[in-house]
């Protein structure tokens, strides 16, 4: 057991708000009578439809096949009839196919009793094989496609293996409840992924505000006899981005530009740890996933175990429905998240929250101009200096801007947060971020 750690340079203390939904009990969601599945929920190519209208398909059958090297496959969350496929908007802004199924038929799996297979006698090729055939991928809003992630380039080793238990963003839960009540299972996907990487040590990093999962996780490992460190976290935002948890941890900085893997580490959160427990254990394909849906605008906040393609709107009514008029609906956390204004998007792979927020929670004041009081360039946990980034961005000189570091910006949104001349900075980092790669 080592003692709190935390990442050395800025952060912030948001306030948290997750007392709405970290004490609730996961509960599964009503199955949807129609689900919208989209072909792209991972960063890579999209992938390939295998069905089309009219075809029937049965619980987890595969729908839409990883079409390169980068990429995950999709199957159906139910089992019906392919109505269409049709273009939607996912929470990111981006167009893209989707299968929409009609409820139909007997499930294959909902309510029936699986059988355990044993995966300690497997080779890695195998285990990989699993997480890739079942489409998994990160689900702490990356969504990177797991099975290319644990498959180490040429001369790459990693000895570090990390559970990103911390879930740093305000107002989520839903990593809290699984880490909580699927204990075992998040730990032995961890196993897994130790197994796969072959890695000398396993940590699992815990912010300081969750006692009861600390406490969970210690008592499971020490149970299993596990060889783990269970690291507590001082409570930080963004304690969860991946170079600030293997800072804490490891003490090792990942250079600029660089990923995990160049100082041998790999992170995974505990959503993307229990989806390959299940590829691996039960050959479950990635076809739902614990969302919160939460926020001051929700009647009963809680945290939800849902099929993907089930809508928002959907879900926010499970919870009882909207108490008032949300000033703003967001996909993922208030700090990295993405309004919506739509509630027919539907929830997928990489979908944390789904928040519904009040005009008083938003807080939302008009733009004035930079006091240049640097509590930005304070906040940055990549020792970044966002007002003049920003200051770049907006006279479209990127190329300067890129010298300054721009691609290093990790997309937290703790500058935003603090600037008290409410000032879009983090919004300015992604578009200035997409137009300066475009440029090359
Ligand atoms: S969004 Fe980027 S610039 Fe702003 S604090 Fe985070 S890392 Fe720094
Ligand atoms: S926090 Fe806002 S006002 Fe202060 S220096 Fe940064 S951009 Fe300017």
């Amino acid at each position: 057991m080592i003692g709190r750690k935390t990442f050395p340079r800025g952060g912030v203390h948001p306030y948290e708000r997750k007392s709405l939904s970290e004490h609730k009990r996961i509960w599964n969601a009503a199955v949807p009578s129609e689900c919208i599945v989209p072909l792209q929920q991972h960063i890579g190519k999209p992938a390939e439809a295998q069905v089309g209208p009219g075809d029937e398909v049965r619980e987890g059958r595969l729908i839409g096949k990883a079409s390169g090297f980068v990429s995950a496959s999709v199957h159906s969350p139910i089992p019906g009839v392919v109505r269409e496929l049709r273009e939607v908007y996912l929470a990111n802004g981006l167009a893209t196919t989707a299968v929409v199924i009609d409820l139909q038929g007997e499930f294959d799996r909902l309510g029936k009793q699986q059988m355990a297979a044993e995966w300690r006698d497997r080779d890695v090729k195998s285990l990989l094989t699993s997480i890739r055939k079942n489409g998994v991928v990160g689900m702490g809003g990356a969504t990177f496609p797991t099975h290319v992630k644990y498959t180490l380039p040429q001369g790459k080793t990693c000895d570090w293996m990390i559970l990103n238990g911390v879930e740093c963003e305000p107002y989520l839960t839903a990593d809290h409840r699984l880490m909580l009540e699927m204990t075992d299972q998040v730990i032995e996907g961890l196993e897994i992924a130790a197994r796969i990487l072959d890695v000398e040590h396993v940590a699992i990093g815990i912010e300081e505000n969750k006692p009861d999962v600390i406490e969970e996780i210690r008592s499971r490992v020490k149970e299993r006899r596990l060889d783990f460190r269970v690291v507590i976290l001082e409570t930080k935002y963004p304690q969860g981005g991946e170079k600030q948890l293997i800072k804490a941890i490891t003490d090792r900085e990942v250079p600029s530009g660089g990923l995990p893997i160049d100082v041998g580490c790999m992170v995974s959160n505990a959503g993307t740890l229990n989806a390959v427990y299940e590829a691996v254990v039960f050959d479950k394909p990635l076809m739902e996933r614990v969302v919160s849906v939460t926020g001051g605008a929700v009647r009963e906040p809680g945290n939800l175990k849902a099929r993907i393609g089930t809508t928002f709107g959907e879900l926010i009514e499970e919870c009882g429905g909207l108490a008032e008029i949300p000033q703003k609906v967001v996909a993922g956390g208030p700090m990295t998240g993405f309004a919506v204004y739509d509630l027919d998007m539907p929830l997928i792979k990489g979908t944390s929250g789904i928040l519904a927020l009040t005009a008083r929670e938003v807080n939302e004041a008009p733009r004035t101009p930079c006091i240049n009081c640097g509590r930005c360039i304070a906040a940055c946990p990549m020792g970044l200096q966002p007002t003049a980034l920003f200051k770049y961005i907006d006279h479209e000189e990127y190329e300067p801007a890129r010298a300054l570091g721009l691609s290093d910006c990790i997309e937290c949104g703790a500058c935003s947060y603090v600037c008290p001349a409410h000032i879009p900075l983090v919004q300015g980092m992604r578009i200035g971020k997409r137009i300066a790669r475009k440029k090359g």
